[in-house]
């Protein structure tokens, strides 16, 4: 299907672009790498005035490593950070579930991000590993944090005129275990449910911090807040896991679609996080083994 007719701009800086922005006003809409936007418009479900490119823009195609956590810039595709082998392997295995490689070689980080895809896997690692993202507009630049991005599905608290210049997302504690888990359809495919586990336990198990993120559930990603109070000062084992697992959907709105009804995603999902469970608990504890292993 062809495009609507559509103003072009190539932004070849962040000044430029949200002048660009404050110029065209509402009907101009940011173009990272166009995986969700340009497909919309081919549908005629969004029909923008003006389409303003970042993705050359010099000062946006950064990205900074520091202590495995990142803070990645508006024009960064998702396979860069996916491929650099300093970022953090929860964040590099989130990102290889994004779709195929030729939409991960496009698409950008805080595209995603910006887009707010509830099934999207970006805005459920936000979420779990307590990041930010940075909003520039020609006025000036607000940080906001995970909690507080997303108000809905598609919905984020992105003003006229302002862009996504930055996303952070910090690293986890060095002694914390990790998992991803989705089910989808087909490999590439958004996830029909799925949840990320960020897993802090000590020698024995007992559980320092627990965070839970379902996505593909609800209208937004969600912490499984009643799982993670249900984990905290417990020793994890077979019992206070399934025990979480089963808590993990309560005070959910699970949606239920042509693909999966909700009654699915509450079963499958709540098998999903106790797999998710397990594993970060089984690798917070490699990793609490093998620091010891190295300090005697
Ligand atoms: C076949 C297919 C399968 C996919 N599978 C998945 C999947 O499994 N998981 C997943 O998460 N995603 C998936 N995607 C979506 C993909 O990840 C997109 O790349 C991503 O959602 C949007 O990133 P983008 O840079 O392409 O944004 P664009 O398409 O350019 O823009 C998307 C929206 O965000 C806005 N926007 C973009 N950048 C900014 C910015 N810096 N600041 C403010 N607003 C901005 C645009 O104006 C637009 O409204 C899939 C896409 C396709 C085509």
């Amino acid at each position: 299907m062809k495009l609507p007719a559509f103003a072009y701009h190539r932004a070849d800086s962040l000044a430029d672009a949200v002048d660009a922005l404050a110029v065209h006003g509402p009907e101009a809409r940011v173009l990272g790498g166009g995986q969700s936007l340009l497909p919309l418009m081919a549908l005629r479900m969004s029909v923008p005035e003006v389409l303003v490119d970042i993705s050359t823009a010099a000062d946006l195609r950064h990205h900074e490593v520091h202590d495995g956590g990142v803070t990645v810039g508006a024009a960064v595709t998702t396979r860069t950070l996916e491929t650099d082998p300093g970022v953090h392997p929860l964040i590099r295995s989130c990102l290889a579930r994004i779709g195929h490689v030729e939409i991960r070689t496009r698409g950008t980080v805080c595209g995603s991000l910006a887009h707010a895809d509830p099934a999207a896997e970006l805005p459920a690692l936000l979420l779990a590993v307590e990041g930010s993202v940075e909003l520039v507009a020609a006025h000036g630049s607000r940080v906001v944090p995970a909690a507080e991005f997303v108000a809905g599905p598609y919905t984020t608290s992105i003003d006229d005129g302002e862009l996504v210049a930055a996303a952070t997302l910090p690293a986890i504690a060095a002694s914390a275990g990790w998992s991803v888990r989705e089910i989808a359809r087909r490999s590439g495919d958004f996830a029909l449910v799925g949840v990320i586990c960020v897993l802090d336990v000590d020698r024995s198990r007992r559980c320092h911090d627990a965070r839970v993120v379902l996505f593909g559930v609800a209208a937004t990603a969600v912490r499984a807040t009643a799982a993670e109070e249900a984990l905290l000062g417990e020793i994890v084992d077979g019992l206070s896991v399934e025990q979480a697992a089963e808590l993990a959907f309560t005070g959910v709105d699970v949606l239920g679609d042509l693909h999966g009804s909700a009654e699915y995603r509450r079963r499958a999902g709540a098998r999903l996080v106790a797999a998710a469970l397990d594993e970060a608990a089984d690798r917070a504890h490699d990793t609490t083994t093998s620091r010891a292993a190295a300090r005697a």
